[in-house]
């Protein structure tokens, strides 16, 4: 995959210093997914080329994963996708945020640039390639390509060598680049998270706001993701907004908005793996593991040297198992990871012999009379030495502004706890099944209705001779 980059500004060879590489030099850059190079098959004072090729390694993208021929055999180490947007992102990440100490004149001025793409899949056509660039003031140059020659009637591949023609600053070339080819490429096989949002904000930001095809263009980038769309289209929509003032308010407002489940999410976490190790617990299984929000922290943490997810949904355990992957890590570390699917209210050989069982948010998702034969699965069947239940604090609710009165939080809930609830439900499982429970609390901590989640750490109790 080939990326060239040239102008015409005088002297062409400033190019090298807005780009932070030399022209005499050819540079490599390892990459998690393969090797970036960066050479000059041009540099002179009238015209500079610098060229970013992208060695994609096809073994890479797939290590650490259960592998399909498909995966092995694609189109991604050929096009441009959003591995050269990471690329851009990881070896011209100076030249992206228009930062030269160099030239600090010439980082702003705009000059005449023109990026070529050997190979660029357009999904929605030259009509969208065009829909996306022009209104940003570029000269869009495409050839296509027939699928088959033996073929023609196959008609086109959605290939495009693609030339684009502006008088820009680099840094804004590279964030159009950055944002646009995955656009164009619309590949869905990876996962996306909050992250993506800021990175979208980010690299559009001053020109994305305006632009008439914002909508689909956050989509997707966010891989139509409804929720994140709608979260970075709020926020584009505030940067139109005239007033500077109301709009930083409402930015706030808005951030607010977003960050409070994610913070409350975090000290969840935070205080799960805390309590994980306190009491040394290496080898954990999280049960009803979701899209793997813990399972990603445990990972990354070289303490814990077991990790095991299971839930019933399929479908999470798939996004859960590319999240994970998207951890790149070393290929021994994988051993340590397992997720498998089941019921939590069935006994299950697979749960027994870990140190540590956390329930983080999913007792509330299981039908109140199928709750005692969840309590015999763990404590009964499984019977790690420690057990995390997290649950919401429905006392808590009225403290949450956009929930209505009487509502759960979530409409899969069956129920929410009061603080006594919980507290009578983990005493008497602890009473039961020969454990000792304490209770804590995440979030913070209002007088009259405690915060917003219930922890109770339960230990198993030992048998004394
Ligand atoms: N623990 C995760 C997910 C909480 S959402 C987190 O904190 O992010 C609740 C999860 O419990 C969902 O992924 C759901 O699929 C799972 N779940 C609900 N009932 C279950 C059951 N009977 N057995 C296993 N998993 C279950």
């Amino acid at each position: 995959m080939l990326l060239t980059i040239t102008t015409t500004h005088q002297p062409a060879t400033e190019l090298g210093y807005l780009l932070h590489k030399h022209p005499d030099k050819c540079q490599s850059f390892p990459l998690s997914f393969g090797q970036a190079h960066i050479f000059y098959p041009e540099a002179d004072t009238e015209k500079c080329t610098a060229a970013l090729l992208l060695d994609v390694d096809p073994v890479k993208l797939v290590r650490g994963r259960s592998i399909s021929l498909q995966q092995y055999v694609n189109d991604r180490p050929y096009v441009a996708s959003s591995f050269l947007s990471v690329a851009i992102a990881q070896v011209l990440s100076t030249a992206l945020g228009g930062r030269c100490k160099e030239r600090p004149e010439l980082v702003q001025t705009p000059i005449p640039l023109i990026a070529k793409l050997s190979v660029l899949p357009c999904r929605g056509g030259e009509a969208f390639l065009k829909q996306l660039f022009e209104p940003l003031g570029y000269c869009v140059n495409s050839q296509g390509y027939i699928l088959d020659e033996k073929f023609p009637e196959w008609g086109q591949s959605q290939y495009h060598t693609v030339e684009l023609e502006n008088t820009v600053t680099l840094s804004d070339l590279l964030s159009h680049l950055y944002v646009l080819i995955p656009v164009l490429d619309d590949d869905k096989h990876y996962w996306v998270g909050d992250e993506e949002v800021e990175k979208l904000l980010r690299h559009g930001e001053g020109w994305l706001a305006d632009h008439p095809a914002r909508e689909q263009i956050a989509r997707r980038y966010l891989k139509r993701r409804p929720q994140l769309t709608r979260i970075a289209l709020a926020q584009l929509a505030e940067a139109d907004e005239p007033d500077p003032d109301s709009a930083q308010e409402s930015h706030s407002k808005e951030e607010a908005a977003v960050e409070k489940p994610l913070s409350l999410n975090k000290q969840r976490l935070n205080a799960v793996v805390a309590t994980l190790k306190e009491t040394n617990a290496k080898r954990v299984v999280d049960l009803g593991c979701g899209e793997g929000n813990l399972l990603k922290a445990l990972l990354k943490d070289s303490f814990f040297e077991q990790v095991t997810g299971v839930d019933v949904s399929y479908r999470s355990l798939e996004v859960a198992q590319q999240r994970l992957d998207r951890l790149h890590l070393p290929r021994n570390q994988w051993q340590r990871l397992q997720l498998f699917q089941g019921a939590l209210t069935y006994q299950d050989k697979r749960l027994k012999g870990y140190d540590a069982a956390a329930v983080i948010e999913v007792i509330e998702h299981l039908d109140l009379p199928r709750i005692a034969a969840f309590e015999r699965v763990v404590f009964e069947f499984a019977q790690p030495m420690t057990v995390i239940v997290t649950t919401p604090n429905i006392e808590y609710n009225i403290k949450f502004e956009n929930l209505p009165a009487g509502k759960l939080r979530h409409k899969d809930h069956r129920f929410e706890w009061t603080r006594k609830e919980f507290q009578t439900w983990g005493e008497t499982v602890a009473q039961r099944f020969g454990y000792t429970v304490t209770f804590t609390s995440v979030g913070q901590e209002d007088p009259e209705v405690g915060s917003a989640t219930q922890m109770g750490i339960f230990h198993r109790r030992q048998i004394e001779n």
